[in-house]
């Protein structure tokens, strides 16, 4: 069952330019964006820098408003929600069942609050719980995470960097949610301490049934945490598939260059890493056709003038290719097709 549907989502923003801010064009950080989530899955949300990854999760807490499109949250006690629509009242409920992890813990927590403070204020803010049951709860939930009930009353600085994203992990899980959007969420930890946090999320989601959006930049991470993976480039998804089919499989020139940066043991064959030439293209100006056309090894004249339609090439594998069937791509691993 999906407990999360986005359809269609742009998220422009407007340039302005002179005295009077007239609109000159627009950022198109979110371009047309369409997946779903089912209950309990993991979905990986990839690409570089700037492609509209982090621009999405913002998205679907509304953190931003969106330019158009629907986010529908399907919930058994709310019924389906369009997110992108709903009044401040209904967004509250939802509030409750969706929450955010962002990449860094230091941003998320008031060093001026203590551990009992922080972890507890969703349960205050919402009137859930206050005195000794709101200190059992936090208790609890400390636990859930790996953290002592002795540190109730310490403040974050007095924790180490894995710590306080326990704690940032601790405070998404006070209300319960069903989703949480996990924004690069160990990308400022030590590597040494990133498999733990992730292990975490891991197991805490196989004991709460958490449904996750895991968006990241490291597709080692991406691979070892979801259950189907997303790649954005400049504003738009390019390829989604199952995590296994997309890693050996692509289907996408994007995704191949993407891949064949990830280190793996070698167990035959020279995988060679492809270079991709040029920038990431400006989303104010993207380019004709295809927009991963300026740096595609396989572009061809078509590629320049018409933009390709992302595609289903068989079992829940999309791709935003006008080659995709033909071009014969190289994934992780040496898998033949
Ligand atoms: Fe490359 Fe053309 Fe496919 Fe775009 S449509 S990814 S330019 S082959």
């Amino acid at each position: 069952m999906n407990l999360l549907e986005v359809q269609n989502l742009k998220k422009h923003f407007p340039i302005t330019k002179g005295l009077l801010k007239r609109t000159v064009g627009h950022v198109k950080a979110v371009d047309d964006i369409s997946f779903s989530i089912t209950q309990g899955e993991t979905l990986g949300l990839v690409g570089e820098s700037g492609c509209g990854k982090t621009t999405t999760g913002h998205l679907l807490l509304r953190g931003l408003e969106p330019t158009s499109g629907k986010i529908l949250f399907h919930d058994k006690k709310l019924g389906s929600v369009d997110i992108a629509s709903a009044t401040k009242e209904t967004l509250r409920g939802v509030r409750q069942n969706v929450q955010m992890i962002f990449q860094d813990p230091n941003a998320s927590l008031n060093p001026r609050m203590t551990v009992l403070d922080l972890v507890g204020e969703p349960l205050k803010v919402n009137g859930i719980a206050k005195g000794a049951v709101l200190e059992e709860r936090v208790v609890k939930l400390l636990e859930q995470v790996g953290l002592s009930s002795s540190y109730l009353r310490r403040f974050p600085h007095a924790f180490s960097g894995g710590q306080r994203q326990r704690l940032v992990i601790a405070r998404a899980l006070a209300l319960k949610p069903q989703l949480i959007v996990a924004d690069e969420p160990t990308s400022a930890l030590d590597v040494s301490i990133q498999a733990q946090t992730l292990n975490l999320l891991k197991q805490l989601q196989g004991e709460l049934g958490l449904t996750f959006l895991f968006i990241a930049h490291n597709l080692s991470v991406v691979e070892h945490m979801s259950d189907r993976v997303a790649v954005m480039y400049v504003g738009r998804i390019v390829e989604i598939a199952s995590t296994t089919e997309l890693y050996h499989r692509p289907k996408h020139p994007y995704t191949e260059a993407l891949l064949s940066s990830v280190p793996r043991p070698q167990t035959s064959g020279k995988r060679e890493r492809i270079i991709l030439q040029g920038e990431v293209p400006s989303p104010a100006s993207p380019p004709s056709g295809c927009h991963f056309h300026p740096r595609c090894k396989y572009v061809q004249a078509i590629c320049k003038t018409e933009e390709p339609p992302l595609l289903e090439l068989g079992s829940g594998h999309f791709s935003r290719c006008h080659f995709a069937e033909e071009l014969e791509l190289r994934g992780v691993g040496n898998v033949s097709a």
